[in-house]
């Protein structure tokens, strides 16, 4: 099966390593081509456009920033859905939400192919090791021909319904993950401003009936934000809560409202490119002249 991987971000670059590792026929495409040169150099083909590599592949994956990002490259004529090969399956696995998947899975019908929508959840670390848990949306029998390349990429792959239920189903876990990363923050600057170490605190929450994996994994991010990696930006997760508030409709989300405008207020101050982490920084920023704690 030749797979076709697009968008080499902080995601898509480690899951399409994933992919080249496992010794699979990989050709990729990054708007930004130097991003490729790894998976070149592990011997994966790069394509000159999206339709190439369309046209060479019999599932293609999608790994972008958002709605608009993924329709850039999937539809229209000179996109994946027209290029691809008859029978074949597109699965986007970036967080796009459900109207979007919806309206691919429809165009992808009208080229004879299928639209899957596969986000998934945990981040970069989990993306390297292969142990994401992808949701997925769309024809069952789509979902079970993609499958064996989805246990590359992940260690759970649940199959939730029609199309856009994949899509649905992360908003829904993402705006828990948003809430929790604003409660860890305020937790965090509520026992600094009582006196507490932040990292003793940290290591309390770790050890304490909240502890999950996010907390664990966003340790480095809430103890040294702007110093490490950047796992998932700010406005990405403000982008996921927009997604959800539009789709949960008259359905209030209080907190899910607070959370996105408290994303924006870090935005506006200039960390949406930072860890989504770094909202820590707007509700305690570092003394002047010192560096973040
Ligand atoms: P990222 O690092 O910002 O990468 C975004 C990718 O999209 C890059 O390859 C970028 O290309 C490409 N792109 C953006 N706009 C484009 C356009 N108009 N046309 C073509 N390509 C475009 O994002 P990420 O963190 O990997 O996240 C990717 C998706 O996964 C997002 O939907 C995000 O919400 C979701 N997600 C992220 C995480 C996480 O922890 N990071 C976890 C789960 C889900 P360039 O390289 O040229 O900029």
């Amino acid at each position: 099966m030749n797979i076709g991987f697009i968008g080499l971000g902080h995601m898509g670059l480690p899951m399409a390593g994933r992919l080249a590792a496992s010794g699979a026929p990989l050709t990729v495409w990054n708007r930004t081509a130097g991003k490729a040169a790894p998976l070149v150099a592990a011997g994966a083909t790069l394509a000159e456009s999206p339709a190439g590599l369309a046209a060479a592949c019999d599932v293609v994956i999608t790994m972008l920033a958002d709605a608009a990002a993924v329709r850039s490259v999937l539809a229209g004529d000179g996109g994946v859905l027209a290029a691809c090969r008859d029978g074949a399956v597109v699965m986007d696995m970036s967080t796009i939400g459900p109207r979007a998947a919806r309206d691919l899975a429809a165009e992808a019908a009208r080229h004879g192919s299928s639209f899957l929508d596969v986000p998934v959840s945990g981040s970069t670390a989990l993306a390297a090791t292969g142990t994401l848990t992808a949701l997925a949306g769309g024809s069952p029998g789509a979902f079970e021909r993609v499958r064996p390349v989805l246990a590359e990429l992940s260690q759970r792959q649940l199959y939730l319904g029609p199309s856009g239920s994949g899509a649905a189903m992360k908003l829904a876990v993402n705006i828990i993950i948003a809430a929790t990363n604003q409660s860890v923050a305020e937790a965090l600057a509520l026992a600094e401003e009582s006196g507490i170490d932040r990292a003793r605190a940290y290591e309390t929450l770790t050890a304490s009936a909240v502890a999950s994996p996010f907390i664990s994994y966003k340790r480095e991010a809430f103890l040294h934000p702007g110093e490490g990696p950047v796992s998932f930006t700010t406005a990405l997760m403000k982008k996921d809560l927009e997604l959800a508030m539009e789709v949960a409709g008259q359905v209030p989300l209080p907190v899910t409202a607070a959370a996105r405008d408290f994303l924006g207020t870090a935005c506006e101050a200039g960390l949406a490119d930072a860890d989504f982490a770094s909202v820590i920084q707007v509700l305690r920023p570092a003394p002047e002249g010192q560096p973040s704690q």
